[in-house]
């Protein structure tokens, strides 16, 4: 299978896959790992941020 995570792949993407996190707020990385919250929101997040708990994951929705 082809990375869709690296390369040329992400130039496709809106913003070429890069944004402002919003778990860890990091701006500019690349998100690219989706994550659903517990009230069926999704949100993609960066590689540091796949791996939080589900509540980062909502609490962060809350925030906004
Ligand atoms: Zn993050």
């Amino acid at each position: 299978m082809a990375k869709s995570k690296r390369g040329h792949a992400l130039w496709s993407l809106p913003s070429r896959g890069r944004g402002t996190c919003p778990i860890c707020e990091s701006t500019r990385i690349k998100l690219l790992y989706p994550r659903r919250a517990t009230d069926g929101t999704n949100i993609k997040v960066c590689k540091r941020c796949d791996k939080v708990s589900q509540e980062k994951v909502d609490a962060s929705i809350l925030v906004k």
